[in-house]
C-alpha cells in the first residue's frame, strides 16, 4: 500500500477484477492499465491486470462481482 494522498476526483475508475478505485494517473504511470476492444481499464496492480488479461469477458460479464 502507497501513502494516501488527496482523491482527485476526474481520475478515478474501477478496477473491474477486485471493485477497487484506482487513481487513473497512478495506474497509467505504473503501467496498470489495459485495453480492451476500445477502452481503457484501470488496475490496482500487476495480479489485477494480468487476471483480466487472461479473460477479459469474464470479468466484464454483467454477472460477475468483483471481489479481493
Ligand atoms: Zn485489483
Amino acid at each position: 500500500m502507497t501513502g494516501h494522498l488527496m482523491p482527485e476526483r476526474a481520475d478515478e475508475a474501477t478496477d473491474p477484477v477486485c471493485g477497487m478505485t484506482v487513481d487513473v494517473k497512478e495506474a497509467t504511470a505504473k503501467g496498470l492499465t489495459a485495453e480492451h476492444e476500445g477502452t481503457t481499464y484501470n488496475f490496482c496492480g500487476r495480479g489485477c491486470k494480468l487476471e483480466f488479461e487472461e479473460d477479459p469477458g469474464h470479468y466484464l460479464d454483467p454477472s460477475y462481482r468483483p471481489s479481493m
